[in-house]
């Protein structure tokens, strides 16, 4: 999995808007926790998000296999405000796949090229 290692920027364990330590997703995955049903390691939120960090105007001349950067947030919900906030940010970098445009056919005339 080294391929696609993430590395943990920073971590939240406050609601930003009221200060509380209990969340909806990290409450639930504690009672997990109690029951032995999830390991101690596990942090988690309702909803992963984010992304490759690429340029959509270039992506098509990067070769595949080039390292591109990748960041995402784990979000959860503050159980006492409703608060939605990041709990984790990571970042990392993934190989880019291949490029999911269709093969021009033979002899087609080059697409026009943006900026
Ligand atoms: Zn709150």
């Amino acid at each position: 999995m080294s391929d696609n290692e993430q590395h943990i920027i920073a971590e939240f364990d406050k609601c930003p808007g009221c200060g509380s330590t209990n969340r909806l997703a990290g409450s639930v995955a504690d009672e997990q926790k109690a029951k032995g049903l999830l390991g101690e390691d596990w942090k988690m939120g309702i909803y992963q998000m984010g992304g490759v960090i690429v340029d959509p105007t270039k992506v098509n001349q990067m070769l595949v296999g080039t390292r591109v950067p990748v960041v995402s947030a784990l979000v959860d919900v503050c159980l006492d405000c409703g608060t939605i906030y990041a709990v984790r940010l990571e970042r990392g970098e993934r190989a880019l796949q291949a490029v999911q445009m269709p093969p021009l056919p033979p002899g087609s005339p080059m697409p026009p090229m943006s900026g």
